[in-house]
């Protein structure tokens, strides 16, 4: 692998310049939303100056170019993540529409009263509410594969659960509060073995570790843009086309239709049968850029860097006699949770803040892990290849401050 230079990429993010209360902003909330390198944010800008105009309608020169453009950000997405076709690429608003999509048109398709959607204990409240309410439409049952003190899934129970009533199991592939690296591609076999459909929640692992859609033989897979150096408001669903044909279209409007009478609709050809209305166009211009600078640094690079990062920031917080971590699972990246004493862990994030050190507290969207863990939140820092080791060092005096001021 090649080593990435730190120092030079951190120039290229206009918001790793800037200090906050004073202090040289240390970001590790990147599970939340990664910043964006300048190249991101040029590319929007110059949609909106140079050709600003919607795509996929018009006859004119603006609207030809915006549309070029467009299209040419999905062949982006189809060659990183290794689609086989280019059609099997939507666009969405992100993780949460992707998932939302998935559920309600699958749901609406091949769910039946008696039916199971199988989730993890670990999943993001957007990989469960959406099965929740599918089930709930169609009568179906939810199943939840659960997890060890570590946070592993439980592999011999998800076999034991893995019955003829499943129809989807839908999974994390990193777990945004523990780090957990989970064997999506292990639960993939098992489960076509029976026929059953994968979704692979993405948001945490597109931006850490090389996805491979056909190397996994996912059947779903969904990401955002803006926790991938892209901006808010893009997201994909990669979908096998087997499936997305057989699926009905999940919003009405234009682009997704081939002909209209108040009699009768034809829906359009994948994808625009799935993409429905104007599209965050810029956004997806931007999600085009993010791609281009992810591969110019390299994914196994960017993935190298940041295991010895993580490893770096693990042992450097273990010095603290007081920290607990939640999450220790054998197979992690990115996001470590923890806990340091008795303190809350708002009050912990609130004196860190002080020190222009940006990390999350609370149950980032993830309340049964709090349940599980029988614990109201944790402070959870989550690394990117632009963090140095100067920063973690500046995190554990922060929070071994913390420790003095709460007890
Ligand atoms: N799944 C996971 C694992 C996540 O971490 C997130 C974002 N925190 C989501 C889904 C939802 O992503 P978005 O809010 O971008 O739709």
């Amino acid at each position: 692998a090649r080593k990435l230079d730190i120092e030079r990429l951190r120039s290229e993010f206009p918001i790793l310049q800037t200090t906050v209360y004073g202090k040289p902003l240390v970001y590790l909330d990147n599970a939340a939303t990664t910043q964006k390198p300048a190249s991101v944010i040029k590319v929007m800008n110059d949609y909106y100056t140079e050709y600003n105009s919607n795509i996929h309608r018009g006859v004119h020169y603006l609207s030809q170019k915006a549309t070029a453009e467009y299209e040419i950000v999905r062949k982006k997405v189809q060659n990183f993540i290794n689609a086989k076709h280019l059609h099997e690429v939507i666009f969405t608003r992100g993780t949460t529409e992707s998932i939302n999509l998935v559920a309600s048109c699958f749901g609406r398709k091949f769910l039946k009263e008696g039916d199971s959607v199988m989730i993890t204990a670990m999943e993001h409240h957007s990989n469960i509410v959406p099965w929740q309410m599918a089930c709930e439409e169609h009568g179906a049952k939810l199943k939840v594969i659960p997890i060890n003190d570590k946070g592993e899934l439980l592999m011999d129970e998800f076999e034991q659960l893995l019955d003829e009533t499943v129809k989807l199991i839908s999974v994390t592939y990193v777990s945004n509060t523990l780090g957990t690296v989970n064997p999506v591609k292990k639960i993939i076999e098992a489960a076509h073995k029976q026929g059953v459909a994968v979704l692979v929640d993405a948001a945490q692992a597109i931006q850490h570790i090389p996805v491979d859609v056909q190397e996994l033989d996912a059947d779903f897979v969904a990401f955002s843009g803006h926790k991938m150096y892209g901006p808010t408001g893009v997201g994909i669903l990669y979908g096998k086309e087997e499936w997305l044909n057989q699926m009905p279209p999940y919003q009405g409007g234009g682009d997704m239709i081939k002909t209209v009478t108040f009699e009768k609709t034809t829906y359009n050809d994948l994808p625009l049968k799935f993409e429905a209305g104007t599209p965050s166009i810029a956004e997806g211009m931007g999600l085009g850029a993010a791609i281009d600078y992810m591969e110019h640094l390299g994914v196994h690079n960017i993935a190298e860097a940041e295991g010895q990062l993580f490893s770096y920031a693990i042992d450097a917080l273990q010095e603290i006699d007081e920290i607990r971590f939640i999450g220790e699972a054998t197979e992690r990246a990115a996001s470590i949770s923890f806990l340091v004493g008795k303190a809350h862990p708002f009050d912990v994030g609130e004196i860190l803040d002080k020190y222009g050190i940006a990390v999350r507290t609370g149950h980032h969207c993830t309340e049964p892990i709090m349940n599980f863990f029988g614990i109201p939140g944790t402070v959870r820092a989550s690394l990117s290849f632009y963090n140095t080791t100067e920063e973690i060092d500046k995190l554990v005096t922060a929070v071994k401050k913390a420790v003095t001021m709460l007890s």
